[in-house]
């Protein structure tokens, strides 16, 4: 049984009760402190929120999916009882005065919101060296760093500390540092699960997703925050999803293996950990053709372009006036406010990214960029609809990252090299499907994550094909 379940069993039954689960997650949280994994969380709110589930009657308590299952959640999702700071300076000690449409579903279910994680300044990275709280460790090895953007996530997860978190995906920033940590990042279909409250960054990319350290914690987590929210108009007209269990066989379902994400340079450990993955699969009684997507090259300078315009546009909001610490310039005008409080707020990743959107979006620049990216993106959204809707290929697995694990300081000063680590996951932001990253195994002890991608809306078949999958391979078994 998954340990999301186990505890919303248990708590649920009254066989455990809501308290001693927050104090054990307190506990943890305050021996994980070395990882700078948490941005905000006290004991008191945790305990206040146990002592809510543990008042109510077992018939209340017992329906609840989530009844007492503490949960992390990345700092760029708002709740009213603690900050949201984005990991940036510009919304220090800023608090919300609404909540985020999945942080209110988690607590109908019964969650605990157990802390608000560090993550790279408002999502921009692929680390979590951008943060304005300084880095995140990786769990396994202090001097790597554990992906990005939703790093604190997902370090939180993989050492222990909650047995699933939120985290946001503009680009890859949930299964990317999934992979990166040997646990599960699902990233659902855009419109899947409501935005209302998840801080924009590229709002027609932006979806909220989930970590847990097995596939079906994930999907329990998912079945909760997903289905259609009137506040965000982008979330789709649909019923909560409702995950697949695991199969005994998975004769009749037929993988694609993309050649434009098996390049000859690829790491030899994740390659050898996608090559596992295809073996488990046929063992399953899969059937596994080499499929071609062939404008993926373009996926990495088409996401650096759509990405900071939106960026961009919903950057300029923080202008010192309606939210978190103002500078008054020394001109005392209003330009000069701006000027300063936005000077002093963002970090370095930031102004490239509203450096790089303004001028994407310019007059003179906007056609060669900003609509080229537009038309490429149509054509990348195009190269998945073919592969699944004209030959007949039901899933498509791929690694999810070029690399493990890289070590902290390696690429913080490069953004291309860092911009490469998304390379296997934007194109699917880009076109809206659904992905998730399982761990596919070690290579010299460092994790390694395979990626299985799906058709728009098709996560209760993928929850259902991974589980299958994750049965099969051993997280912690060598793969080279
Ligand atoms: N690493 C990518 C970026 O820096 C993706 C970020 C994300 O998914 N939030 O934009």
């Amino acid at each position: 049984m998954s340990e999301v379940r186990f505890i919303a069993e248990a708590v649920g039954a009254g066989r455990t009760s809501a308290a001693s689960v927050a104090r054990e997650v307190g506990s943890r949280i305050g021996h994980a402190a070395s990882l700078n994994a948490v941005l905000h969380w006290s004991p008191e709110l945790l305990d206040r929120q146990a002592a809510k589930l543990d008042a109510m009657s077992e018939r209340q308590r017992g329906g609840r999916p989530l009844a007492g299952v503490p949960v992390a959640v990345k700092d760029n999702i708002v709740t009213t009882d603690q900050p949201t700071t984005c990991g940036s300076r510009i919304l220090e000690g800023y608090t919300s005065p609404f909540e985020a449409t999945a942080i209110t579903r988690l607590r109908q279910a019964g969650a605990i919101i157990a802390a608000k994680s560090n993550l790279d300044e408002f999502a921009m990275g692929s680390s979590t060296e951008h943060s304005a709280y300084g880095r995140v460790h990786h769990p396994m090895d202090p001097s790597r760093v554990p992906g990005g953007s939703s790093g604190g996530s997902a370090a939180l997860v993989a050492a222990g500390v909650v047995p699933a978190a939120l985290g946001s995906e503009t680009g890859g920033s949930v299964r990317q540092p999934a992979s990166f940590c040997g646990i599960v990042g699902v990233k659902p279909t855009y419109g899947r699960v409501s935005r209302f409250g998840l801080v924009a960054f590229g709002s027609s990319l932006d979806q909220i997703g989930v970590f847990g350290r097995r596939v079906d914690d994930a999907a329990r987590v998912l079945e909760v925050i997903s289905g259609h929210d009137p506040n965000d108009a982008t979330s789709e007209d649909r019923p909560p999803m409702t995950a697949e269990p695991a199969r005994d066989d998975l004769r009749g379902v037929v993988f694609g293996m993309p050649r434009e994400y098996l390049p000859a340079e690829l790491d030899p450990g994740v390659r050898a950990g996608v090559d596992r993955a295809a073996a488990a699969l046929k063992r399953l009684g899969a059937t596994i053709r080499e499929v071609s997507l062939p404008h993926a090259r373009f996926a990495v300078p088409t996401y650096y372009i759509v990405a900071p315009a939106e960026a961009a546009a919903n950057l300029a909001r923080y202008d010192g006036v309606r939210y978190g610490p103002r500078k008054v310039g020394a001109a005392g005008d209003v330009a000069a406010l701006y000027r300063a409080t936005r000077g002093a707020g963002f970090g370095g990743e930031v102004r490239r990214r509203i450096l790089t959107g303004t001028y994407v979006l310019s007059s003179g620049y906007y056609d060669a960029y900003y609509q080229k990216a537009q038309q490429v993106r149509a054509l990348l959204a195009e190269d998945f609809r073919r592969v699944f809707e004209d030959q007949g290929v039901h899933y498509l697995l791929t690694p999810t990252t070029p690399t493990p694990a890289f070590k902290a300081g390696e690429k913080v000063d490069d953004p291309v090299a860092m911009y490469l680590a998304d390379i296997f996951t934007c194109s699917m932001n880009l076109a809206g499907v659904p992905a998730l990253s399982l761990p596919g195994g070690r290579s010299e002890g460092l994790p390694v994550g395979v990626q299985l991608v799906g058709s728009h809306f098709s996560e209760p078949g993928l929850f259902g094909v991974a589980a299958t999958l994750e049965r099969e391979l051993d997280p912690t078994a060598e793969v080279r």
